[in-house]
């Protein structure tokens, strides 16, 4: 290749949830959307009759009517073996053996590697499709708490896409790059990533341009959805709706997540439904009101904070800035909590959901010698 000529090099943020690829264009960091323009693809593979295989939306979609050949959140079960996920309610089947754990589908056994695969290829063709080449490599981001199997079984996966890992980066340091707070000052930063399903806080120390993860903490049964239970909960006991049916259930808390997003730019928000019995829902829900009966599902996420902070053995003090990350960080009212405690106004200004990616892509770039 000619000495200018650009290398195509991409980050990808390959999450428990949805996983998003981006790269470095003219000089800035992008997230590189599917034909539909969409940039988030559900972490989901749907292994349907007839050799049919879908990836993201598509097999989200078939959750419902064939849980146990649609294959959801597969990073829980990276570098795991069957006894590591005990106590995980899945509806999927896992092959009874010692070792790496495996799952029974349609279309044969599978392991989490091979899933999360189909994943990265799908991404990786997104990328080449859209950036009209062959990629050189690519940056893949991981939790901080990964242990080596957890990593190794993330690179296997790539390898396996087809994809040259460049190099795999932490989560949190992703987004303090995407900051670009490697070449800030000097010291303590907290990253604080309130997801769909989880939460993750990591205190990173940067000195002389690199970040070392202090420490980390979390809880991995808190997040977005839990808003949503809660805005559920509460129609329930306003409409006095007892012992609701699947389907009610589901409607329900679609419409909660609506209102919970909602309340996100308006103070306040109607919440209509029609339950199959032909009962209607029609509601008023004020951000005052969701702020108050959500306030233990925040402060829920500031003992890990705190705890992270005691294990590196800091202070509220010493922490030169914060990053918000995770869809769910929108919410005022985690932006007000995480303000108060820390005294100093959070980074925001980056998308929350991309923030990860960019940082990705910004390291792949250097990475490719561009
Ligand atoms: P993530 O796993 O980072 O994509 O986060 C997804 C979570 O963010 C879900 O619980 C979403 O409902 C939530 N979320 C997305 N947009 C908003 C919004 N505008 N306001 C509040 N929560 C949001």
């Amino acid at each position: 290749a000619a000495p200018h000529q650009h290398r195509l090099a991409v980050g990808i943020d390959l999450g428990t949830t949805n996983s998003l690829v981006a790269t470095v264009k003219s000089g800035s960091a992008v997230c590189l959307p599917d034909h539909d323009g969409r940039t988030l693809l559900p972490s989901v593979v749907h292994y349907g009759k007839d050799d049919e295989l879908l990836i993201g939306h598509a097999a989200q979609q078939k959750q419902n009517e064939d849980p146990s050949n649609t294959l959801v959140s597969v990073k829980r079960f990276m570098g795991r073996g069957i006894n590591d996920i005990a106590d995980l309610a899945t509806p999927y089947r896992f092959v009874d053996e010692p070792g790496m754990l495996k799952i029974v589908t349609r279309a044969g056994i599978k392991s989490p590697v091979e899933v999360s695969s189909e994943i990265l290829k799908n991404l990786k063709t997104r990328a080449e499709e859209s950036l009209g080449g062959e990629l050189v490599g690519a940056v893949i981001t991981v939790p901080a708490y990964f242990d080596d199997a957890q990593r190794q079984a993330t690179k296997d996966a790539a390898t396996l896409a087809g994809l040259n890992v460049l190099r795999l980066l932490n989560e949190p340091t992703a987004a303090a790059i995407a900051y670009g707070l490697d070449n800030a000052s000097e010291g303590t930063y907290v990253i604080y990533d309130l997801g769909g399903g989880t939460f993750d806080v990591s205190v990173l120390e940067l000195t002389r341009g690199v970040f070392e993860v202090r420490a980390t903490s979390g809880d991995s049964q808190l997040g977005g959805d839990d808003f949503d239970h809660r805005i559920y909960c509460w129609i329930l006991e306003q409409a006095g709706i007892h012992g609701p049916n699947p389907n009610d259930t589901r409607l329900l808390l679609t419409r909660a997540r609506e209102a919970k997003e909602a309340l996100t730019d308006h103070l306040s928000t109607q919440i209509t439904a029609v339950l199959s019995d032909g009962a209607i829902v029609d509601l008023t829900l004020s951000a005052e009101q969701f702020h108050t009966m959500t306030a233990h599902q925040i402060s829920k996420t500031l003992l890990p904070v705190k705890k992270a902070l005691r294990d590196a053995k800091l202070n509220i003090e010493d922490v030169k800035g914060v990053v918000l990350v995770g869809g769910a960080t929108r919410m005022p009212h985690v932006r007000k909590a995480v303000r108060e405690l820390f005294n100093q106004e959070p980074l925001t200004n980056l998308d929350p959901d991309k923030v990860v990616a960019i940082g990705a892509a910004i390291q792949a770039n250097v990475l490719a010698g561009n």
